[in-house]
């Protein structure tokens, strides 16, 4: 029989019903350093399993009415300065396996997008080249469908794994989520634990040239030098988000510290002290000012988790 690790000893009683894991459990655990933003209050419980089999071991053994939130890398997230009540799951490291099967690239959810760009170049695989671009874990990227010139997660996916509520691992197709701009469906309870992408042979020199070039164009249009989460809102159909806030008198626009970036409109960027609240009234009142100019609502790319206040 297992006993309990030393670590479980730390969280309070409540929590002395979670299951065994060989990962981490951490409590009132900081999130800010978790996001791009550098913002966020505390997770009640932060998990962060060895593996995947571990991750799908805590799921079997939690007790139903424990509240779960995934994250990956948190660069497309805003954690409220309340922070997260429940449990929150970080998929990283142990979690993140990469191999090349062929012209084939399997990765787990906690993969970073960069390590697979790196992998398919090495291997010298192409179609992954734009990817590099795109900060994040291949869970995150899967979740929204990430993309960028012209391309996104679907075009490249042969089968996508997922896992239920119980940890039972299934694999689909890729079509089976639904991919959208931005977006896929899985049901509630459900996470993505990898997939496999299907790509074609090249020549590594072009490959590492593009991947150079997608680098460089990011660096001259993107305020790289403040923490961020890329876009915060969805270019609406036949728009571009960054036009309406700039053409709404947005640009530079400021709340504490947090700021509508110069360089990118549609960029929002933490100065240096920038609360969630800042940042979400900030994004609030852009939404509203572009409504009144231009008559269009625009929808939150960026995921908002937790709560304002909190409430543990
Ligand atoms: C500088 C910068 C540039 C960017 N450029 C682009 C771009 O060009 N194109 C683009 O599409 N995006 C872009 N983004 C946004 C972001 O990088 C992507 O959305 C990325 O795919 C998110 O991955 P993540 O691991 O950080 O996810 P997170 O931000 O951690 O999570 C995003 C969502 O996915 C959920 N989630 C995470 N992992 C799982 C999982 N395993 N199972 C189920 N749910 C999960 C979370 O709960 C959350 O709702 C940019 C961000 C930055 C900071």
């Amino acid at each position: 029989m297992q006993t309990q690790p030393q670590h479980i000893n730390n969280l309070p009683k409540k929590w002395a019903n979670l299951p065994f894991i060989r990962g981490m459990y951490k409590c009132d655990e900081p999130l800010d350093a978790y996001t791009t933003f550098r913002i966020g209050g505390p997770a009640e419980v932060l998990v962060e399993p060895q593996d995947l089999d571990d991750f799908c071991a805590f799921l079997r053994g939690k007790p139903q009415d424990v509240g779960l939130t995934i994250i990956g890398d948190g660069s497309n997230i805003l954690i409220r300065d309340g922070g997260i009540s429940g449990v929150v799951i970080h998929l990283g490291k142990g979690c993140d396996s990469v191999s090349v099967e062929g012209n084939k690239i399997r990765a787990e959810a906690g993969a970073s997008t960069g390590k697979v760009a790196r992998a398919a170049r090495e291997a010298e695989l192409t179609n992954l080249e734009w990817i590099c671009g795109i900060p994040g874990s291949i869970g995150g990227a899967l979740v929204m469908n990430a993309g960028c010139y012209g391309w996104e997660m679907v075009d490249v996916l042969e089968e996508i794994t997922l896992i239920d509520p119980q940890g039972t691992q299934h694999v689909v197709a890729p079509q089976d989520v639904a991919p959208r701009y931005r977006g896929t469906t899985i049901p509630d309870g459900w996470y993505y634990g990898g997939c496999v992408f299907r790509l074609e042979a090249g020549d590594k020199d072009e490959i590492r040239e593009r991947m150079r070039e997608v680098n460089t164009k990011r660096r001259l249009s993107q305020p790289l030098e403040l923490p961020n989460a890329g876009s915060l809102f969805k270019n609406p159909d036949g728009h571009k988000a960054w036009q309406l806030i700039e053409k709404s008198g947005c640009r530079g626009l400021r709340k504490g510290d947090a700021q509508v970036s110069e360089k990118h409109c549609n960029f929002f960027v933490n100065r240096g002290k920038a609360t969630a609240a800042d940042m979400e009234d900030l994004a609030e009142d852009v939404r509203a000012k572009v409504l009144t100019a231009t008559g269009i609502t625009l929808e939150w790319e960026v995921r908002r988790l937790g709560e304002r206040t909190k409430s543990w």
